[in-house]
């Protein structure tokens, strides 16, 4: 059904449709930012929402936060980010342009060079022979750079007011861990959950959202007793969903990744942990109940070069963009790493009274699904896109759940407007509805369907006599009469 387009095509029709915009254009943009449009503001906040309902309200063991975005410096030095927080940056001798080594390395080589130190870096340029892409000069010397902004808090502009921008969610669910625990009254195993804006000073922003600079973070940090380790009680829930597995050995080995159930891929001890496995399921379950293909995605284990400075193991949730299987989402194992470093720093006690075992427990990480809200979008829209010829229009195949309006209502003509807006009224109470009545119908289903809107309603010249309208399908473009008694339940039914 939908039709692969390149990134570039897809920023333009989202731009086109008021979807995503280029931030600040009119003063020649700012690499790396983007503003959402009216659509992609309703798109975007029924992501977080969908995301929230199944990983927060529909669980018992999960709670939310919204922690700030900048807090106190000493919480990313603790975290490992001030000293670690680091991309490798190749700059040229002559233009000075800079580009960030190691997605450089991968393609102009092949070699996959995440994780790779400075050393590695001027290692594989060498032997390679690569330069600068713009002119061709050689490179400088590599050279680490930080991915944090900077600030200043208060009017002390100097070292002493130094602050950071949040690189990610996760540290103030650390932050905030033992409050949040005691408060909630959880017992492991747990999970606190936040939705929020992260900013990394990317070197080279680019492919549209999928990087960029300010970005927003779905996270959870999954919290055990280290002995629960090998038993997640509800991996059995999984065991038979089946997901594409590309192993760290299959990597080294230079194999073709495998479709395997969650069941194989544990009893092959492909995945190690029960917990990976059931969250890389339930996550990729998430994107399918959402109306994705099942076969864009795949699962990755990251090599030993790959791994951040905190994790033991992890996997990501790969989707298969325009320009190659990219992370959607990492699945970090990072153990008592962050709780430990906060315990050193602060020096406060940040353990939890076990109940079972009557003891004080540091929990550890088992899993941290950190999902990108700009990567999950664009993922939405490619697998809804889909130019029709037919139609001789674009179809926004969104699921119901997640397209920005829920129906579009039409008069068929202007002198039926009155009843129209009537009808409009009464939908608008439950529903997120759009009213249109320029140019002709085939016109206003050619825009809905371009804004992923599932439902048309209009109003004709029969309706005053049978109270009823003509609902029309997106996808199918079948047209139904319903009634106008029972037009609320229709939509209701059609939109879960
Ligand atoms: P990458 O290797 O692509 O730089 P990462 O491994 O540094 O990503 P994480 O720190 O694991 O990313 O962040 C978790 C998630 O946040 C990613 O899987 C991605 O969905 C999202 N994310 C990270 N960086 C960006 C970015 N610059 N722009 C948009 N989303 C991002």
């Amino acid at each position: 059904m939908a039709m692969a387009i390149t990134i570039e095509d897809m920023a333009a029709f989202c731009k086109k449709k008021g979807i995503v915009y280029p931030n600040s254009e009119i003063y020649g943009g700012m690499a790396g930012f983007f503003d959402y449009g009216p659509l992609g503001i309703e798109i975007i906040n029924n992501i977080k929402r969908e995301w929230w309902k199944t990983f927060v309200q529909s669980r018992e063991d999960i709670v939310g936060i919204d922690g700030s975005i900048i807090c106190h410096p000493k919480v990313w030095k603790a975290s490992g980010h001030v000293d670690n927080f680091e991309d490798v940056m190749l700059t040229c001798s002559r233009c000075k342009n800079k580009v960030r080594a190691d997605t450089f390395i991968e393609e102009q080589t092949g070699i996959a060079a995440d994780g790779f130190t400075v050393e590695m870096i001027n290692n594989a340029v060498s032997e390679n022979k690569l330069s600068c892409p713009k002119c061709k000069s050689e490179f400088e010397k590599a050279n680490d750079f930080n991915l944090m902004f900077k600030t200043n808090v208060g009017p002390l502009q100097d070292e002493s007011s130094l602050a950071y921008l949040r690189p990610e969610t996760a540290q103030l669910i650390f932050a905030n861990f033992k409050l949040v625990s005691e408060n909630s009254r959880l017992k492991l195993p747990f999970g606190i959950a936040q939705v929020g804006k992260a900013f990394r000073n990317e070197i080279s922003p680019r492919n549209f959202l999928f990087r960029c600079r300010e970005f927003e973070q779905m996270e959870i940090e999954y919290f055990i007793r280290k002995d629960m380790f090998d038993s997640c009680p509800w991996v059995s829930e999984v065991m038979s969903h089946e997901i594409s597995v590309y192993s760290a050995e299959m990597q080294e080995k230079g194999q073709q990744q495998k479709q395997m159930t969650i069941k194989q891929a544990l009893e092959k001890g492909i995945i190690m942990s029960p917990w990976h496995a059931y969250f890389l399921a339930i996550n990729h379950q998430w994107f399918i109940n959402l109306g994705t293909r099942p076969e864009h995605f795949r699962i990755r284990q990251h090599l030993k070069t790959e791994k951040s400075h905190y994790a033991t193991d992890t996997w990501d949730l790969e989707y298969n963009f325009p320009f190659g299987y990219k992370e959607l989402q990492g699945i970090a194992d990072r153990g008592t790493f962050d709780l430990d470093q906060h315990i050193k720093h602060s020096k406060k006690d940040m353990s939890l009274f076990d109940e079972e075992k009557k003891e004080k427990v540091i929990p550890m990480v088992v899993a941290e699904p950190s999902l990108g809200v700009g990567r999950a979008f664009l993922v939405f829209l490619f697998d809804a896109y889909d130019d029709d010829k037919e139609r001789g229009n674009i179809v926004l195949h969104l699921h119901p759940r997640l397209a920005p309006y829920k129906a579009a209502v039409f008069p068929l003509v202007n002198k039926l407007d009155d009843k129209a807006r009537e009808i409009f009224s009464m939908l608008k109470q439950d529903f997120h509805v759009i009213y249109d009545r320029s140019g002709s119908i085939g016109r206003r289903y050619a825009r809905a369907d371009e804004q992923g809107i599932p439902f048309c309603v209009t109003i004709d010249f029969d309706t005053e006599n049978d109270s009823s309208v003509t609902v029309r399908d997106r996808d199918s473009t079948k047209q139904e009469r319903v009634s106008l008694n029972g037009l609320k339940d229709y939509l209701c039914k059609k939109l879960i």
